[in-house]
């Protein structure tokens, strides 16, 4: 278990990013004295609101979220039905403080040994509980993308994986937010629709049966959210019609 007292330096409150010390069992903010609580070992790094949607999660269609298990059969579902060529993420990820989003109740795709360290944030306490038991070594907390509790560029690449289309709400909030706290490259992995609309209903019909998310973005769409950034590689991939986009970009277009 990774000693919380060495997080501290980083760690910032979301209502006013200042810092934050361990008062018996929460997190205070050394400003504003918001206390966070710290349930199971596991620090509830939410605001009110987010709170209301870890709640409400467990009702809704993605309620698999709670569930690691069920979640990992899915992954693993997907990933035989739908073959991706992935870009190589390895050099990027060694010896880099990574922050990854959404991180899930387990890592795929990339290995956990290469980053220097890895922060892995998730709204479902079951899942950051069982990542904290799965690898010790690295910290995981629940917090949310739209608020995430860390000093301006705290990190040296960040990972949206398979992420974004599952968070309702404003994605040029997420990504502002992303790269308000990263320093070198943003890794996206996500989904796009087709452009032809006989695709679109197929790929509807596969996603609403193993997928289940929340927004799908179209080509003109995906240009509009990075067009404040720096892409350096757009992948398309997927069987089901090139359905799934690979992204590396850099936080602010002159970098
Ligand atoms: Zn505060």
């Amino acid at each position: 278990m990774i000693n919380l007292q060495t997080q501290l330096k980083s760690l910032a409150c979301v209502y006013c990013r200042s810092s934050l010390t361990i008062v018996g069992k929460t997190l205070r903010c050394t400003h504003c004295h918001y206390q966070f609580p710290i349930i199971n070992g596991l620090p509830m790094m939410l605001d009110l609101n987010d709170f209301g949607s870890v709640q409400t999660t467990k009702l809704g269609a993605e309620a698999l979220f709670t569930k690691p298990l069920l979640y990992k059969a899915k992954i693993n579902l997907l990933l035989r039905l739908n073959k991706t060529d992935d870009i190589s993420v390895d050099n990027i990820l060694l010896g880099k403080a990574v922050l990854d989003i959404g991180c899930g109740p387990f890592t795929y795709g990339y290995d956990t040994k290469l980053p220097a360290s890895i922060t892995g944030i998730d709204l479902s306490p079951q899942f950051v509980q069982s990542m904290s038991a799965a690898d010790p070594s690295n910290f995981y907390i629940v917090a949310s993308a739209a608020k995430i509790p860390y000093a301006d560029k705290s990190f040296d690449v960040s990972l949206l994986r398979y992420i974004l289309h599952h968070i309702p709400g404003s994605t040029e909030g997420i990504l502002k937010e992303v790269a308000r706290v990263t320093r070198g490259p943003i890794l996206i992995f996500d989904h796009v629709l087709s452009e032809s609309s006989l695709q679109r209903k197929i790929q509807a019909r596969y996603w609403a049966l193993f997928d289940g998310g929340h927004h799908y973005y179209s080509m003109k769409e995906w240009d509009r959210l990075l067009s404040p950034y720096k892409v350096t590689t757009f992948r398309r991939t997927g069987r089901m019609f090139g359905n799934i986009c690979q992204i590396i970009m850099q936080p602010t277009k002159t970098k």
